[in-house]
């Protein structure tokens, strides 16, 4: 349709198309067929991360000393390609292992990196990462969580909201103040094991707008009592740093996924206009559509090579807060618009929950908002004017 070679990375080997087959065939088979079961449950079967470690498609980026796949994190852009292309945005899959395992791998003792990430490999932890709370989300320095040294322990006391996998998640990377005292220089991150303490709840699973199976869920800790080698990294107050080292690389993740949900919608949007006859017509004949889809086609290339040469960045290590806030703030507004006119041009049915659109449109408005509001993308972006 246009000259695939713009869209493709530097990055691309023969062993990762294979990885892709491999991803696609999955995501296909174990995961498309329950996406409407897994919107009605509310979550994935929890055998699905058993099954998809059998396939070396967890922590594929984790280096295998760790029980990982001991690839890059180009193999996390596939994963998150194929699971958009498979229509599910039920998975938690790329928090999992693009994020929970890297903070491990990041910022990990050799013994915490040995306790935790084959575990996190082969489906027997499910991960999260718990920093919002219900009275803070943007502002992460005013958490209200605490993690106070008590001996050879932390005590954890506070509640946070909106994790994703929180009702699954057998590992929980908590953001919380060591130091209540201070801002960001108070903060740490420290790993809740969940079956291995006491005074941990989980709350609601919440119902959402969109993105219906996934367990989106509120999180208890009352006097959580953890060993104090669950903290992450080499010091307490070093909390905040982990966290905005680690925020462009998740961005670029929620960049990823717009771009496959993009593309996704346009193609069968375009399939849907050249079926669909109006006044003696096909859709895609009136003018109106085709410049509409022209257009839209043309932002999504542009959103793809943007976010190719940004995975590029990251490969090399140098993908910057910056450029990481433009590619998420830039592409989850292009997905939210383009999905939009895909359901336009679906007339009716594009509202009907049995057409795939209905959900790629629901799904699409939070993606505006996670990962960093689209505004604090931009207030990044602008203290660097
Ligand atoms: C489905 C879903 C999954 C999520 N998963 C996770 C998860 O796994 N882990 C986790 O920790 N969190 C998760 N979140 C939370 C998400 O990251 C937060 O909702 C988000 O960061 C915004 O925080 P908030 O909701 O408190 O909004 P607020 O911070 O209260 O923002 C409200 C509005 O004010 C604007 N605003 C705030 N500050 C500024 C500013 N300085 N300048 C301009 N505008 C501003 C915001 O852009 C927004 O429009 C999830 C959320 C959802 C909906």
């Amino acid at each position: 349709m246009f000259n695939a070679a713009l869209a493709q990375g530097r990055y691309v080997t023969d062993e990762l198309r294979m990885f892709q087959e491999t991803a696609r065939r999955f995501m296909q088979t174990e995961v498309a067929p329950h996406v409407l079961r897994w919107d009605e449950q509310g979550h994935v079967d929890r055998e699905l991360w058993y099954k998809a470690a059998e396939l070396g498609l967890l922590c594929p980026s984790i280096p295998t000393e760790y029980g990982g796949g001991g690839g890059d994190l180009a193999y996390e852009k596939v994963l998150v390609e194929e699971q958009g292309r498979a229509g599910c945005s039920a998975w938690g899959l790329s928090l999992h292992n693009g994020i929970v395992a890297h903070y491990i791998l990041a910022y990990g003792t050799e013994a915490q990196k040995q306790a935790w990430l084959p575990k996190l490999a082969s489906g027997e932890l499910v991960g999260a990462i718990a920093m919002t709370e219900p009275g803070t989300g943007s502002d992460l320095q005013s958490v209200r969580t605490t993690a106070i040294a008590d001996g050879d322990e932390y005590v954890v006391n506070g509640q946070k909201v909106f994790i994703t996998n929180g009702q699954q998640a057998g590992l929980i990377i908590v953001v919380a103040k060591t130091d209540p005292n201070e801002k960001a220089k108070g903060i740490s991150l420290v790993v809740v094991e969940t079956d291995k303490v006491s005074g941990f709840r989980r709350g609601r699973n919440l119902e959402k707008v969109g993105m219906h199976g996934q367990d989106t869920s509120e999180l208890f800790f009352e006097n959580v009592r953890i060993p104090k080698a669950n903290l992450l990294g080499k010091g307490e107050g070093m909390g905040f740093v982990q966290l905005m080292e680690q925020l462009p690389q998740e961005r670029l993740i929620v960049a990823w996924a717009a771009v496959a949900a993009m593309e996704l919608a346009l193609d069968l949007t375009t399939q849907y206009v050249k079926d669909r006859k109006a006044f003696g017509k096909r859709v895609i004949d009136f003018q109106n559509t085709r410049f509409q889809l022209a257009q839209a086609r043309t932002e999504a290339t542009l959103a793809r090579v943007f976010v190719e040469r940004c995975t590029e960045m990251l490969l090399d290590k140098k993908l910057d807060v910056v450029t990481a806030a433009m590619a998420k703030y830039w592409t989850t507004d292009k997905q939210f618009e383009i999905a939009d006119l895909c359901l336009q041009l679906h007339g009716g049915y594009g509202y009907m929950d049995e057409y795939p659109i209905s959900r790629l449109w629901r799904d699409s408005r939070v993606q505006r908002i996670y990962g960093g509001t689209n505004e604090i993308m931009k207030e990044l972006i602008g203290r660097f004017l």
